[in-house]
């Protein structure tokens, strides 16, 4: 059944046989740098295909490569992500999550279902010039799987002129594609600074500094950096999520040290670099007032995700012909959230695509599950980009 032999990918059998993989994989979601079967599940399928399977970057990630018949050519890359995440199903479907606190909420088991599904398409009919390199990624979600590919060296074993993922979106109807040139995503990092004074009894404040004086202020203050350090044509987010001084059961002590912690999104580098240099600058100068001294650690998790112009049209146009020109939009609204794959594209020129996910739970929910009816046009998306990046005709 799954030899490389031409298949029909809208057929009824193509349709069902997607669809049990991504359940499969649903049942049993695997988390950060742990995915061995769903990257055992990858890999064996890939060499029944006839593919070559390098295994072991960043641990659980699977990459092969497929040359087109069509001789020498542009180097593309195909990224798919293995891992689950740390939530309790809620939902009762046959194929819920086995493993108990962990489940497929973000669709990672649809992405890598759909990836395979264009894979066994190409694999019967390579009719294109180049070559295809399947990356599939463990740890998305948090712990930066892709940036430690790149770090271990993916792109020089698998050199690619361009980069591609798909990520699914539920409330955009289904099988509908959403793309945008530029910045699509926030960098997601955390920052946290630590306020010092000598703190003291407190009924005579007088007698040390007080560091919570100094944090408070601090606290009212960081709106001023997106508000006056932002260009409104822009956008950024400051927010705390933390804030400690003190001990519960001495509310009579001044605490010498406060500490507040908090999340900085961004959508360009030079506003990623403008949060940690205002969050540094206020910190320091209203502890100075306060008579204490701030201390700020920025940590830099993912970078904004940023599009490139030409591989954004193309993907584009990739979905136009699977989808129709009425079910895609190419000038699509930036999200807030943030996305491991913006490390690639750092890397390399590329683009991100989302499809619709239809009605239904969002992402990173308990009860959301990946909609099976998008698998086939997920996987159609996949041929028709291999297509119209490596001029071919597969479909
Ligand atoms: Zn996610
Ligand atoms: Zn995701």
């Amino acid at each position: 059944m799954n030899k490389p032999v031409s298949v029909d990918s809208s057929s009824k059998d193509f349709k069902e046989w997607l669809a049990a993989i991504r359940r499969d994989i649903h049942k049993h979601p695997e988390t950060a740098f742990k995915e061995k079967r769903t990257s055992d599940l990858v890999a064996k399928l890939l060499t029944e295909w006839g593919l070559k399977v390098h295994r072991g970057f960043a641990k659980t990630g699977v990459v092969a490569t497929l040359q087109g018949t069509g001789g020498e050519g542009r180097s593309i890359g195909l990224r798919a992500d293995l891992d689950a995440l740390f939530i309790e199903e809620k939902n009762t479907f046959s194929h819920k999550s086995c493993h108990q606190g962990v489940m497929h909420a973000c669709g990672h088991d649809g992405h890598t279902a759909m990836l395979l599904g264009a894979i066994r398409v190409l694999v019967g009919n390579p009719n294109f010039a180049g070559k295809v390199h399947f990356i599939f990624q463990p740890a998305e979600e948090s712990e930066g799987g892709g940036r430690v590919m790149i770090e271990e060296g993916l792109f020089e074993k698998f050199p690619c002129d361009a980069v591609y993922a798909l990520h699914n979106a539920p409330g955009l109807p289904a099988g509908f594609f959403a793309i945008r040139p530029g910045p699509m995503m926030a960098a997601g990092d955390t920052w946290e600074v630590s306020f010092t004074g000598t703190g003291g009894h407190g009924a005579m404040p007088h007698n040390g500094t007080d560091p919570t004086m100094a944090a408070g202020s601090f606290v009212n203050s960081i709106s001023s950096i997106v508000a006056r350090n932002i260009s409104s044509s822009d956008s950024a987010v400051l927010s705390i999520g933390y804030i400690q001084g003190g001990d519960y059961n001495s509310p009579n002590i001044i605490p010498a040290n406060v500490v507040v912690r908090g999340t900085a999104r961004s959508f360009t580098p030079e506003n990623r670099d403008m949060l940690e240099r205002r969050l540094g600058t206020l910190s320091t100068q209203i502890a100075a007032a306060h008579d204490c001294k701030a201390e700020l650690t920025f940590t830099r998790r993912y970078p904004p995700l940023v599009n490139h112009k030409k591989e954004t049209a193309i993907a584009a146009q990739a979905a136009v012909k699977v989808a129709g020109s009425e079910n895609v939009e190419d000038e699509f609204d930036p999200i807030g959230g943030s996305e491991d794959f913006a490390f690639m594209l750092e890397a390399t020129p590329g683009a991100y695509m989302l499809i619709g996910n239809g009605e239904g739970a969002f992402v990173h929910t308990d009860t959301y599950d990946f909609n099976d009816d998008i698998l086939t046009i997920g996987t159609r998306f996949w041929v028709s980009l291999v297509e119209t990046e490596l001029n071919g005709k597969v479909l």
